[in-house]
């Protein structure tokens, strides 16, 4: 379809949609606006982000409105408020030139007297979440008995959201005879069965091709130790002095870990987690997009509302748990005609994953590698005398102090003039990254060698050695603990040192200031029949050769005493 006349589409709506630049439809408006023109079957309509849904449901709803029936007729529903205030934006741009035809948004975290007035007011259209919809329906001021098409927006993220008891709700309360569109950019196991249990006679789209901007995209992945990872992070961001970007993290925990240490350090950056009120997300997003943060911490949840188009990275700090939150999270860069780069960095245990990622998704990614000290040094280093190149002189300003600054400085000449001046604003940075370790994981020989790390080093963070009662017996392994600690401290960021698996218990070090959080977390946790008990071990300081056995008698003893009381 070449054209949006050729849609059949009312003419009032098409001007507004070539006010708004729309020249012709998107693949997706292509193959779902003549449907929903002139068909009753139910709709799975599967395309990207980025391919311009929002009009492939909004333009024909708008279409088929009956302005002078004031019952609602479309009910949209979406998982976030932003999106939801988003949605209401759009719609009511492409029906600026239509009369009488009313789009109210309902969401949580506002008043409901004022939209329970907006609805009084007669909504054809209500775009609303799934949350603050039940509760409207429930106190009876939204009413569905005349609907006739349910629009799900992002149904993934719905049901991820772990909105499928609202959904449920709301939709018993429409019609039998209605249209159901799904909108998703993934098809997922839950989907399906919402399509089973909701839809019926159903008609199918997809549209394969991923989007311009994905394909502007450039997947990278670094391979690194989990307590590297905020190291590896820095340097991301050392490297790339205009980096504007979102780092996504897994927990809100360690979104607010993160983003502590990188503005403790000196960055411009802020977090976006669920911890926040609505009125600070706002603050926190606002100042994002207006660049007055250069990096954004945020949980996959929590960045869903966020409509920032430009950004130069999007950065993994570890791989999501499923693949669709991955091409959604990598699917922010690279928008606009710019080309983004999307990093994951990853663990060697985690290259399944993302061959996973690769082979579910048709990503490709490349393997970087995590900048040197002195790459970025080099790199900061230029960008410096760039801007001294390119700085703007103000002669009426600075001029009367020149004379007596060029006496004091008589004694340099120009190369030792040059050198004072760098290192005025560098010393910082050289110092930091002077001796600065190789963080990339090469291979398991050579990196055992790498890895070992200078006694200044390990006194930079100091590890605590902890004793916990299960070993081989009860099918720990090694992979298994760092599990239990991760989870344990929901985070995967905690350093973890030396780990000893015995017969019937363990050893392990952990990052000191970690410890005491870790004892408490997994204490009386059932880990396969053991409830879990985990110690400070008391030989902490003792040599390394004598420890393993020198604890196994102490605990052999300690288990053993306890055995006898019982
Ligand atoms: P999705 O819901 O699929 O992620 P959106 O509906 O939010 O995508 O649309 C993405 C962007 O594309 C929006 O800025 C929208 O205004 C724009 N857009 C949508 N349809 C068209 C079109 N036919 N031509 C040009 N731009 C479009
Ligand atoms: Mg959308």
């Amino acid at each position: 379809m070449e054209s949006f006349s050729e849609t059949g589409l009312n003419r009032l709506i098409i001007e507004a949609v070539g006010e708004l630049g729309f020249e012709k439809p998107t693949p997706i408006q292509a193959r779902t606006i003549p449907h929903l023109l002139s068909s009753d079957r139910d709709l799975i309509a599967l395309a990207q982000t980025g391919t311009g849904k929002t009009a492939a449901f909004g333009l024909p709803a708008l279409h088929l409105t009956r302005p002078f029936d004031k019952r609602t007729q479309t009910i949209i529903l979406c998982p976030t408020r932003e999106l939801c205030l988003q949605i209401v934006k759009d719609l009511q741009a492409y029906a600026k030139h239509l009369k009488d035809v009313n789009i109210v948004a309902v969401y949580g975290g506002s008043s409901i007297e004022a939209q329970i007035k907006a609805l009084r007011r007669g909504a054809q259209i209500v775009v609303g979440t799934p949350g603050r919809t039940r509760d409207l329906i429930k106190r009876k001021k939204l009413v569905l008995d005349a609907v006739e098409r349910v629009v799900l927006d992002e149904a993934d993220e719905m049901l991820t959201m772990g909105f499928k008891e609202e959904l449920d709700a709301i939709l018993a309360t429409t019609p039998e005879d209605k249209q159901t569109l799904l909108f998703s950019a993934t098809m997922s196991p839950d989907i399906l069965a919402v399509t089973k249990k909701y839809m019926s006679d159903i008609e199918q789209i997809e549209v394969a091709s991923r989007n311009k901007g994905a394909e502007k995209v450039k997947h990278i992945y670094y391979t690194a130790h989990s307590r590297d990872r905020y190291e590896v992070l820095k340097r991301i961001a050392d490297i790339n002095p205009d980096i504007y970007g979102i780092v996504f993290c897994r927990t809100r925990r360690e979104t607010k870990e993160i983003a502590n240490k990188l503005i403790q350090d000196g960055y411009n950056a802020d977090s976006l987690h669920g911890d926040l009120s609505q009125a600070q997300r706002d603050e926190v997003m606002e100042k994002f997009r207006q660049k007055h943060y250069q990096i954004l911490v945020a949980t996959d949840v929590a960045a869903r509302g966020l409509d920032v188009h430009d950004l130069s990275h999007v950065i993994n700090i570890n791989l999501p748990d499923n693949i669709e939150s991955y091409v959604h999270r990598s699917g922010r860069t690279g928008r606009a005609g710019k080309e983004g780069i999307s990093i994951a960095i990853i663990h060697t245990r985690e290259n399944r994953k993302l061959r996973d990622i690769e082979f579910k998704s048709g990503i490709r990614f490349n393997k970087g590698s995590i900048p040197s000290g002195k790459e970025i040094c080099k790199k900061q280093l230029f960008a410096l005398i760039d801007k001294v190149e390119k700085v703007q002189i103000d002669e009426t300003q600075i001029g009367p102090f020149l004379p007596e600054v060029y006496k004091k400085l008589e004694w340099l000449n120009r190369e030792e003039l040059i050198k004072h001046f760098v290192s005025v604003e560098f010393n910082r940075f050289l110092e930091y990254y002077k001796d600065a370790r190789d963080l990339n994981i090469v291979d398991r020989k050579k990196s055992t060698k790498k890895e070992k790390r200078s006694p200044a080093e390990r006194r930079k963070t100091a590890f605590t050695r902890l004793y916990i009662n299960a070993g081989t017996k009860n099918n720990l392994n090694p992979k298994r603990l760092i599990g239990l600690i991760n989870h344990g401290l929901d985070s995967g960021t905690v350093g973890i040192g030396k780990i000893e698996i015995l017969k019937k218990f363990s050893f392990f070090e952990i990052e000191e200031k970690a410890a005491p959080a870790l004892i408490k977390a997994l204490l009386g946790k059932k880990f396969e029949d053991v409830s879990l008990l985990v110690e400070i071990s008391p030989e902490k300081k003792q040599k390394r050769n004598s420890n393993a056995k020198r604890s196994r008698n102490h605990y052999e003893k300690k288990r053993g005493g306890k055995k006898r009381k019982r």
